[in-house]
């Protein structure tokens, strides 16, 4: 390609240019309103937030979280009165019961899923702090890739959600009392959903090194660790990460992972994910016979909601992968908005289906009475933790740039130069979405 000349540049000037982290459009940014965000206008990710960044306000947040997690994991959240005794719940008490019978990978997940990601990430949040304060720029690189990689691991919510569904669960068996570590919890939740939404990486970034102190001639491939669009080159100018057009080896470490789930979903659905001994009586029940029965007890919303939960998310993003993979295989040229959407749904979804292994776990907890009533996971458990970890790894693995790549050969990046005025289009305002964050 020639060398490019400020006059090749489109109206304005290039530094209000910015490649789409999402499908590599080049965008003009334009001021946003607080509270709105600006959303690419061909594939729909989210680019910015607008508004002016308080990053003090998430400082503030995080220290709240770090000081709720006393409270929300070392009182009990809920107690049963089991034959005349209290039995109390807290939320690591179940992983270590779990690990104690031998199930330790399951612990280890469901523990790293409630208290370790979302642990890391509100710690990070402050270590971030205190590089940007203190100009340490390896503990900024380090806090700033764990908020981004684990902030899609943290599930509170969906703890939250199995707290209650345990609860329906033991209604008939016991009285339910509710613990203070349940408030605990809840604020809990509510302030991480207000740092993960809160937080962007590439306003820390900017913080430490803003983007009109680089005065780039052009911008061709996009930082996914800083989100700095810049000229071509091995390293990310700014964070030092390595820069990629596309992900290495997406395609066949998704295909890896989506291979792995399919196997693993089998197990899973075939041999019995929990076994309850009551009154000498044993009952294995598999995930499909676990919503029949409840079906059966008249528990039908709680059955939906495991249903939707364990067996249609799983498979639905098995398909949706799947057929992602496939249309970029056979380069489907039509459908690319949509299959974004799937993308985006994809990687939404996903976290929900780990909810039967938290019942599983809070069950164990609370029933381990080996005289009338007991509980123990069973292995389709192992299986089904397998399945929740590769689809998530799948749907992460995926690099959405490449569901774009075939677009129609004018607006395609590769064949047209990065910023000739054509593709370049000003983000829009789409506020009802909120799918994905910078
Ligand atoms: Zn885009
Ligand atoms: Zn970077």
């Amino acid at each position: 390609m020639a060398q490019q000349t400020k006059t090749d540049l489109p109206e304005g000037n290039s530094e209000t240019i910015r490649l789409c982290q999402g499908c590599e459009l080049p965008v003009e940014v334009v001021p946003v309103a607080r509270g709105k965000s600006a959303y690419c206008p061909r594939c729909g990710t989210q680019l910015y937030r607008g508004g002016t960044p308080s990053l003090s306000g998430n400082l503030a947040i995080a220290i709240t979280c770090l000081l709720l997690f006393i409270p929300s994991h070392f009182f009990e959240f809920i107690s049963i009165r089991l034959v005349g005794v209290m039995i109390p719940a807290t939320l690591p008490a179940g992983t270590l019961t779990l690990m104690s019978e031998g199930f330790v990978v399951l612990g280890l997940l469901i523990l790293f899923c409630s208290s370790i990601a979302p642990l890391l990430v509100c710690s990070s949040v402050v270590t971030a702090h205190l590089a940007l304060r203190y100009r340490w720029f390896k503990l900024l690189k380090y806090s700033l890739v764990l908020v981004q990689q684990l902030k899609h691991w943290v599930m509170l919510d969906v703890f939250l959600i199995s707290i209650a569904v345990s609860c329906f669960k033991l209604q008939d068996y016991s009285d339910i009392f509710v613990g203070p570590g349940l408030l605990g919890l809840v604020m809990l939740q509510l302030t991480t959903v207000l740092l993960i939404t809160r937080v962007s990486v590439r306003r820390y970034w900017e913080a430490w090194r803003g983007e009109d102190t680089f005065q780039f001639k052009k911008k061709q491939v996009h930082c996914h660790s800083c989100h700095l669009s810049q000229p071509e080159g091995d390293h990310c100018v700014r964070c030092g990460s390595e820069l990629h057009h596309r992900m290495p080896n997406s395609v066949q470490k998704t295909w890896a992972y989506l291979i792995a789930a399919t196997v693993a979903i089998f197990p899973a659905n075939l041999i019995p994910i929990s076994i309850l001994i009551t009154n000498g009586k044993r009952l294995e029940d598999t995930i499909f016979s676990g919503v029949a029965s409840l079906v059966n007890t008249d528990m039908l919303g709680i059955a939906i909601i495991i249903f939707v939960a364990s067996i249609v998310v799983p498979v639905a993003k098995i398909l949706g992968l799947g057929y992602l993979l496939l249309a970029i295989k056979f380069k489907r040229k039509v459908f690319h908005k949509q299959r974004m959407m799937i993308y985006f749904a994809v990687k939404w979804i996903g976290k929900w289906s780990v909810m039967d292994l938290f019942v599983i776990s809070i069950m164990m907890t609370l029933v381990d009475r080996d005289q009338i009533l007991n509980f123990t996971p069973g292995f389709g458990a192992v299986a089904f933790g397998a399945v929740v970890v590769f689809t998530m790894l799948a749907a992460e693995s995926l690099d959405p740039r490449l569901i774009w790549d075939n677009y129609s050969k004018r607006e395609s990046f590769q064949n047209s130069s990065p910023i000739t005025p054509k593709p370049v289009k000003s983000a829009s305002n789409q506020n009802e979405k909120e799918l994905e964050h910078e």
